[in-house]
């Protein structure tokens, strides 16, 4: 489903609570009780124990740039190109594909500090999206290492 210029998840009862956790300002992510793991798509089952008693928490809501890049031919009909997704991974062990925003090609880096935000986009759907976030700690490395 399309929704102005941006694909809209298909909520269900598994994915619903991550999808319109934005609403709260922190995105939920599926958790299992027994092994205390996150996981991203959320699942029936535990990818690591199987275990079925899985909750959804709220994350910290940073993060850091794995990967990235710029989308230039339409995959679907929304969102229209150019544009940017990367790979994220949480401190909470967890990695996920987000919209980019914030930023432009030349600012992006591995390692670079992101935040999460929402763009909501209907009365449910809360997309999360990775802000890059200046850091003098980031520019410091760049400079070590350079
Ligand atoms: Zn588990």
């Amino acid at each position: 489903m399309v929704h102005g210029r941006r694909a809209l998840p298909e909520l269900t009862d598994l994915t619903a609570p991550h999808w319109t956790s934005g609403a709260s300002g922190r995105l939920s992510v599926q958790r299992c009780l027994d092994c205390r793991r996150w996981s991203f798509p959320p699942s029936p089952c535990c990818r690591y124990c199987w275990g079925t008693d899985l909750v959804f928490e709220p994350v910290a809501g940073k993060g850091v740039l794995v990967s990235w890049t710029r989308v230039a031919e339409p995959i679907h009909a929304a969102p229209v190109p150019p544009y940017l997704v990367g790979v994220v991974d949480l401190p909470e062990g967890v990695r996920l594909l987000l919209g980019l925003t914030g930023g432009g090609p030349d600012d992006l880096r591995v390692g670079a500090p992101v935040r999460l935000v929402f763009e909501q986009v209907d009365d449910r759907v809360w997309l999360p999206l990775a802000e890059i976030e200046e850091s003098d700690l980031f520019e410091d490395r760049i400079e070590a290492v350079s």
